[in-house]
């Protein structure tokens, strides 16, 4: 079969064709662009193989474009990358690849295109298009990568226990692009991965989070977390999720299983966010279910403490994951600490004092909190899930209607700790932050106005309150 060759795709194929033949070079365009190519969507990253130095052929080929591109040579793995327009290119010499069972880099030698076609992945990852004057344009498919394209299906081009075995991080990556594209995984090569998935743990956590992400950042995850739970992965390298599957009965009372339900709500968050944050969120709301469940025979069963806990599960989770230890974290343990705060408004208790505390606290992340908590709202039960939504709807007005008048989101109280000290003539000390907290209380309770006059009297007043006497 022939490659579709696109017209801007043309001129540097040729021009890649005519710098090979200088050399006397056998080239191919390989990997992920002949995949997502022959899949109609974009690509920008073009992976090059020669029969030679892909150093050299990156030189000769910038030599001949106008104007003459950098090339930036990765000498230690014996490759080149230079920019065209959006495309980077990147010129690789074939290889074949042995492995030691300790680790997942092989030792690397020249090799053939077959060579180089077999240490690929998946078949249809192995696909090649000669960019050779005898056969221009032709695809080379020694393992069957244009069929499985068309059946949308993963699968290994040998054996699949040996591939994963060689390179584990190839369990991550079936699993994350059977996520992406929405293609089965073979059932050998699935079971493989049940079989092999110890080997994960030669695989560093930055490579595995990097396919974590990526499975998190597509349009459904929960297809690529059900893969990862069901082969074993998950328990391994993210257990606390692994944790909230299953569901206990007693006295003939079973709770949700938290498990697929916090997959759906990821699933329903992600249609309406790409915000990879946001969708931690969503991951870790329940995180601290399995430790604070509890069994009361008049209640039923009981979570209390949940979100506090599960905030607090998140910088350990984060560091095991090697996530960013940074504002992203913080930002994901506040969305997990407040996921319950709007549903615990309800229609009697939408006070203006309660949306201002949400408010305060929230702060900017007040619309992703919403977000959040609508697509937390999975009951099968339609008159419920209606319940729910108009509530939320009456929450999302208050909190419209209270932020014009009050302006508290961002806010800070008018009233700082030097001001306290100054016009008591105080050090610092444990009367100061009360003074502190009882000023922003009274604003955020309603009790006084949001205003610099009311808080600086009232100030005053609770000063007295503990026997301090103003000296300015
Ligand atoms: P994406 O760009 O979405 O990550 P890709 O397939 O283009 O997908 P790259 O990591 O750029 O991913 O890899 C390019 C090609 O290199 C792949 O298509 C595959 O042929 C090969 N490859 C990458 N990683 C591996 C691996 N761990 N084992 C075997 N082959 C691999």
């Amino acid at each position: 079969m022939v490659f579709d060759i696109k017209p801007h795709e043309r001129e540097i194929f040729r021009l890649i064709e005519q710098s090979a033949i200088e050399l006397g070079y056998e080239v191919y365009v390989v990997g992920g662009y002949v995949r997502d190519r022959l899949l109609g969507m974009p690509s920008k990253d073009m992976d090059i193989v020669c029969l030679g130095s892909g150093i050299k052929l990156a030189q000769e080929v910038a030599g001949a474009l106008r104007p003459i591109p950098r090339v930036t040579v990765y000498s230690r793995f014996g490759t080149a990358m230079i920019k065209h327009g959006d495309m980077e290119i990147e010129f690789v010499g074939a290889r074949k690849e042995s492995y030691r069972f300790d680790s997942r880099k092989p030792t690397v030698e020249e090799g053939s295109l077959e060579d180089d076609q077999n240490r690929r992945d998946f078949t249809i990852n192995a696909l090649a298009v000669s960019l050779n004057e005898r056969n221009f344009g032709e695809i080379i498919d020694p393992f069957g990568g244009l069929h499985h394209l068309e059946e949308k299906l993963i699968k290994t081009p040998l054996e699949p226990g040996k591939t994963f075995s060689d390179d584990p991080l190839r369990m991550m990556r079936a699993i994350r692009f059977s996520t992406q594209l929405l293609f089965k995984i073979d059932p050998g090569t699935l079971s493989a991965i049940s079989k092999y998935k110890n080997r994960i743990n030669i695989v560093s956590q930055e490579r595995i989070s990097t396919e974590l992400q990526k499975i998190v950042l597509s349009d459904t995850p929960s297809i690529g977390f059900k893969l990862l739970f069901k082969t074993g992965l998950l328990q391994i390298i993210f257990p606390e999720m692994a944790n909230l599957q299953g569901v206990e009965i007693r006295d003939g009372r079973g709770h949700k299983d938290n498990f697929y339900h916090t997959l759906e709500v990821l699933d329903n968050l992600s249609k309406h966010s790409k915000n990879l944050w946001l969708r931690w969120a969503a991951i870790l709301h329940d995180i601290a279910k399995p430790a604070t469940k509890r069994y009361n025979p008049d209640h039923g069963w009981t979570f209390h403490g949940h979100e506090a806990l599960g905030a607090a599960m998140v910088p350990r989770i984060f560091k095991n994951l090697k996530l960013p230890l940074d504002g992203k974290m913080k930002y994901v343990q506040k969305m997990v600490r407040l996921h319950l705060r709007p549903i615990s408004l309800t229609k009697d208790n939408i006070t203006d004092s309660a949306i201002r505390r949400l408010l305060f606290d929230a702060g900017d992340d007040i619309d992703d909190l919403m977000m959040l908590c609508e697509a937390d709202i999975t009951s099968k039960n339609p008159n419920r899930v209606n319940k729910y939504r108009s509530n939320y709807e009456l929450v999302r007005q208050k909190l419209k209607e209270v932020e014009e008048k009050d302006r508290i989101r961002n806010w800070q109280p008018p009233i700082s700790g030097e001001l306290i000290m100054e016009t008591f003539g105080i050090s610092p000390s444990r009367e100061v932050g009360m003074i502190k907290t009882a000023i922003r209380e009274a604003i955020l309770d309603g009790d006084i106005e949001n205003s610099y006059e009311a808080a600086y009297q009232y100030m005053i007043e609770k000063g007295n309150e503990f026997g301090l006497k103003t000296v300015v």
